[in-house]
């Protein structure tokens, strides 16, 4: 309040005379109305902090004049004092429920006129600082929140809408009856290794030129929504037939032909589509996004790069993957899993030098099945951290037992799983089962694919060193398949490398295949690694192996993964473990 104004209404020119005389020195600014119309008409002009109110009026009298002032929202904090003759208990509690604030009785007394007002003058300056504190929080939370909406509705990194914004818009699409739509859902491949190789920022620099690429395939009306991580999801409207809609995920997929310049690095990356199409139903927004996420699992399935446009055949083999899931929940507990052993051949000596251990599920139904139709399941589900466990232990006393024995020479080679590779509690449960079964570390070897390496690499570099710190032998499983490089190799602590059998397979003399296993064992040899041969089924392998100064081999031409018994009889049953 600057210079505090103060509205006197009254009837009697002689009255506001008085008052102007008694509060003359107070710096106040006075106005006079002489009556109640006129008081109300010119409130905005006046704009009074304290208004001075006679009761006696002709025309409307003050009580009226007090309750219309009040009913004004603009004016109702303006406090009224008002000035009576009427001074019984029913006439104040009269002039109080009119909505006054404080009152004085005629004759006025220059001092209480003065105390009466400074005090009402000081209540309305402390009313407008809370007002105005009270519009300046408001402002604050309106802003605050619609920062909060924004982010709710558009991704940080990218600034591309959301999740939610996307669902936001299904559900609106939905609403407008919309006849024909596709929801593309997609998901990069392998993009754990970028960040695993080169660090997060770069991940999300790349991330964001991926989103930046695909927003050029948008049309008018489209929307391309960052769903979480490497998952981005397009809403296409203009999809009239499946034709259209082939065009459009052939130009999405073709985006990750080139490659993203990232951080003066070119990093090549594709991606898995998965398809939704609406055709005059309504779905429920959730739902419709699940459908295309599922596609898109489907597509992945296939390989990089490819996509799947959902059908519901595709809910029935969701339906069977939960049920392998719950059987192998029970198989865990039924204790329907087991080992074979695969011998491991010294190439030279031809001698036998250790074995791999392959898990089995015996299914009480469908007798022996393959790992290869389990072991992602259990990767997925978590199921094999502590399966892996209990195959490590198995696979441990076994070859303790054969130790026992007087085959003291012979290693065991076991595989870890990306997901047991990543578990917190890996080196104590390793150290757990190296205690209970008493075998030598250094004849055991863990068997990684290059995956589980590259999708932390700093993490696997420490984890590698503490397993050597244990002697425990550390195998690249299935060398080839993956990110392929040996270059990387030496920054981890690695003995062995299994070359993939897919190379193995097609090693005929002078294939390209040849030339590939060539370097890869030239190459191993300088960073001082053993290599070992997977797959090796027919003599001619063997013999460009050999050629090759390949070490090791393993594979159905010596002998399928066995049973610890057939291993026994087979084996064993001779003074030495010779082949012939
Ligand atoms: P892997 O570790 O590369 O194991 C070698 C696979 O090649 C085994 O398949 C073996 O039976 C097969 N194999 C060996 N020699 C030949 C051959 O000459 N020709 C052909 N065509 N195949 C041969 P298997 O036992 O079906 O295991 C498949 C994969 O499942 C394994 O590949 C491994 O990645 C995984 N796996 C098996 N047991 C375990 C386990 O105990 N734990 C984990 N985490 N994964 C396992
Ligand atoms: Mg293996
Ligand atoms: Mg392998």
């Amino acid at each position: 309040m600057t210079i505090p104004s103060v509205l006197i209404i009254d009837d009697e020119p002689d009255n506001f005379d008085v008052i102007e005389a008694f509060l003359s020195d107070q710096g106040y600014q006075l106005h006079y109305a002489a009556g109640g119309q006129e008081a109300i008409a010119a409130l905005e002009t006046f704009a009074p902090d304290l208004i001075l109110l006679d009761v006696m009026m002709p025309g409307m009298d003050g009580m009226e004049v007090c309750q219309r002032i009040k009913a004004i929202p603009k004016w109702e904090a303006v406090p009224i004092i008002v000035i009576t003759a009427l001074t019984s208990k029913k006439d104040l509690a009269q002039c109080i429920s009119a909505g006054a604030d404080d009152f004085m009785s005629k004759p006025i007394n220059r001092l209480e006129l003065n105390a009466r007002v400074r005090s009402m003058l000081r209540i309305r300056q402390q009313y407008q600082q809370i007002a105005a504190f009270s519009t300046q929080l408001e402002a604050q939370v309106q802003q605050r929140t619609a920062q909060l909406e924004a982010m709710v509705l558009q991704d940080a990194m990218t600034q591309l809408p959301s999740h939610a914004f996307l669902l936001q818009k299904l559900s609106e699409t939905f609403e407008s009856g919309q006849s024909s739509f596709a929801l593309v859902y997609l998901d990069c491949d392998q993009f754990k290794l970028v960040n695993g190789a080169f660090g997060h920022a770069v991940g999300n620099q790349l991330l964001i030129a991926i989103a930046q690429r695909l927003q050029q395939h948008l049309l008018p009306g489209d929307i391309l929504a960052r769903i979480g991580g490497d998952e981005f999801c397009f809403l296409l409207h203009q999809i009239k037939d499946t034709p259209t809609l082939e065009r459009s995920i052939q130009s999405i997929l073709q985006s990750f032909n080139n490659a993203f310049l990232v951080e003066n690095c070119e990093i090549f990356m594709s991606a898995s589509l998965g398809v939704a199409l609406v055709k005059d139903e309504k779905r429920q927004p959730e739902e419709l996004l699940q459908d295309a996420d599922t596609a898109m699992y489907q597509a992945k399935l296939r390989g990089k790069g490819s996509y799947q446009i959902f059908d519901r055949q595709m809910h029935l083999s969701m339906l069977s993957r939960l049920t392998l899931e719950n059987d192998l929940q029970r198989a865990l507990t039924q204790q329907e899993f087991m080992l074979h052993y695969q011998p491991i051949i010294d190439l030279q000596t031809k001698t036998l030098s250790g074995f791999e251990a392959l898990v089995r599920w015996q299914h009480p139904v469908r007798g022996m099945v393959s790992p290869a139709e389990f072991i992602p399941s259990m990767e997925t589900t978590g199921l094999i951290v502590p399966v892996g466990m209990l195959i490590l232990k198995q696979a441990c006393q076994q070859l303790q037992i054969w130790r026992q024995q007087g085959w003291t020479e012979l290693s065991m080679s076991v595989n870890l799983s990306v997901r047991q590779f990543s578990s917190p509690t890996l080196l104590s449960d390793i150290d757990r089962v190296l205690a209970e079964t008493g075998i030598d570390p250094a004849y055991l070897k863990l068997e990684i694919t290059e995956s589980a390496i590259m999708d932390n690499a700093e993490m696997a570099i420490a984890l590698t060193q503490a397993l050597q710190s244990r002697h425990i032998q550390i195998s690249i499983d299935d060398f080839g398949t993956g990110y392929s490089s040996l270059g990387y190799l030496h920054r981890f602590p690695v003995n062995n490398l299994k070359i993939d059998r897919s190379f193995v397979n097609q090693i005929q003399l002078e294939s390209r295949d040849y030339h590939v296993v060539d370097t890869i064992i030239t190459l191993s040899k300088q960073l001082g690694l053993l290599v070992i041969a997977e797959g090796v089924e027919t003599a001619q392998q063997l013999e460009a192996l050999k050629q090759l100064g390949c070490e090791f081999g393993q594979g159905y031409l010596f002998s399928r993964p066995l049973a610890a018994n057939e291993i026994e009889r087979i084996y064993f049953s001779q003074r030495e473990a010779v082949l012939t």
